[in-house]
């Protein structure tokens, strides 16, 4: 018998963690029976809290009745009662949902399903995927190529498939340095017209498809693009016969206060992805769900065959946990308590902002919360990465008992540390009172640290 103290190869091999036991609604506790506020729903999936029994019991009973048949042979009828009512949620034109077991595996299919849309359709040029710096859209090669965590990218380098990047939108510190009101006012937008230029530089027959989150998570800590944005990205995607992906992975399902976060922004996209929320991180459950002209391409130019596929596509036991988180979030009304709340955690911490010399700005909507990390507020000075400010926040605040999502500062040193706060969208007030007093510790005894 091997004798080995640790058998689990962890992302960071350094360190040890807590061994959770269990959890019951916003609440983790582990085998010492420590608790913790699940303040940043693990990464940002757990949006109905822990050990919700309606859902464990769906999950028993599907797995009790079949728990896998290959969708390339069989259907079953949770799976198509799953994707009614996930396209009854998502905007009018998109009808149709594909299935996967994680977000990265949901924007490969989205990449792969724009580029053989075009091909079929004989624009055979159209390969280059367009996205964003300060994003992140998964791990896996093709979905960490379009994505713009540099820090994750680097090792592969020469693995990553073919993409190109345009900046984010970031009012507060504007990396086409513009002014915000003065740029909306004269509808000059800067970040947007940016993608024009792209296309143009690289000739829009090449150009398959751009992929954008529409709010940015990890990689921003919820920054909300300002007002326009969306609508001229559509127009310019239009233009050039250019598939419009838009990466809802961490902000569907109600986490920013709506159905999907791109209702926000009054556009419709060609292909949107989902993953976390749909479960609500009870199963490895994701997809994409595509537009009539899309799948209309699929139908007349590939004779319907999308090629593509994966074992656990479809899984009955996975649409069983999505179709119970789905039925929790309506019985229970989340939304309308994402809603709710969302304002009041808005006001505690643009009230700990005030009080507190490294928080610079609050941002984001609905439960998705970045909060950014200064060393200077004044003068807009930004923290040495190696300082790890968030992390360490994080980590006080998880000795106090709540843990966040840090983040650290981007490419060339532009952005600023930051902090998101997104716990499940279930959470009471009191609960909330209970996470922000944690925070306010957590950053004041830092601070103390630090000067
Ligand atoms: N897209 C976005 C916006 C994400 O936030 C994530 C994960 O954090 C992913 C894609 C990748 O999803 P997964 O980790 O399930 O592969």
């Amino acid at each position: 018998m091997k004798q080995l103290e640790d058998a689990v190869f962890h992302r960071d091999l350094t360190k040890n963690y807590p061994i959770i036991t269990h959890g019951k609604g916003i609440y983790l506790y582990d085998e010492c029976g420590k608790e913790y506020i699940d303040a940043s729903s693990g990464a940002v999936a757990a949006n109905l809290g822990h050990s919700n029994k309606k859902i464990a019991q769906a999950m028993f009973d599907q797995a009790s009745k079949v728990g896998f048949v290959h969708t390339m042979r069989f259907e079953t009828e949770v799976l198509h009662q799953l994707a009614t009512k996930i396209v009854q949620l998502a905007p009018s034109t998109l009808n149709k949902v594909y299935f996967t077991s994680g977000g990265s595996e949901a924007n490969e299919s989205a990449i792969k399903l724009a580029r053989q849309y075009h091909r079929d359709k004989g624009n055979k040029d159209k390969q280059i995927v367009i996205g964003r710096w300060q994003s992140y859209h998964g791990n896996t090669l093709g979905s960490l190529s379009v994505g713009g965590d540099v820090k994750r990218r680097k090792p592969y380098t020469a693995n990553l498939i073919k993409t190109e990047h345009i900046y984010s939108p970031y009012c507060h510190q504007c990396p086409y340095e513009y002014e915000e009101e003065a740029c909306i006012r004269q509808n000059n937008l800067a970040c947007a017209n940016d993608l024009a230029r792209k296309i143009t530089e690289l000739g829009a027959e090449n150009v398959s498809a751009v992929i954008m989150e529409p709010i940015v998570g990890s990689q921003q800590g919820a920054v909300v693009p300002p007002k326009g944005y969306f609508k001229r990205v559509r127009e310019i995607c239009d233009q050039n016969d250019i598939v419009l992906i838009i990466d809802e992975v961490m902000t569907g399902f109600g986490r920013t206060g709506t159905n999907f976060a791109i209702e926000q922004f009054g556009i419709e996209p060609d292909i949107m992805t989902f993953g976390k929320g749909i479960s609500a991180g009870y199963a490895p459950l994701a997809g994409m769900i595509v537009n009539d002209k899309i799948v209309d391409g699929i139908i007349k130019n590939s004779a319907g065959q999308f090629v593509h596929g994966f074992t656990y596509s479809g899984h009955p036991v996975l649409a069983a946990t999505g179709l119970a988180a789905l039925e929790v979030y309506e019985e229970e009304s989340v939304l309308e308590n994402c809603q709710h709340v969302s304002k009041y955690v808005f006001e505690c911490l643009e009230q700990l902002k005030e009080a507190s010399k490294i928080i610079s700005d609050v941002r984001g909507r609905g439960l998705l919360i970045g909060i950014e990390l200064v060393k200077d507020k004044e003068k807009n000075i930004l923290f040495d990465p190696k300082e790890q400010v968030a992390n360490r926040v994080n980590t006080s605040a998880m000795d106090l008992g709540a843990v966040f999502y840090p983040g650290s500062g981007g490419i060339d040193g532009l952005y600023g540390e930051h902090l998101i706060v997104s716990p499940p969208l279930n959470i009471t007030k009191k609960e909330i009172d209970k996470m922000v007093s944690i925070l306010t510790e957590a950053i004041h005894l830092v601070e103390e640290e630090l000067f």
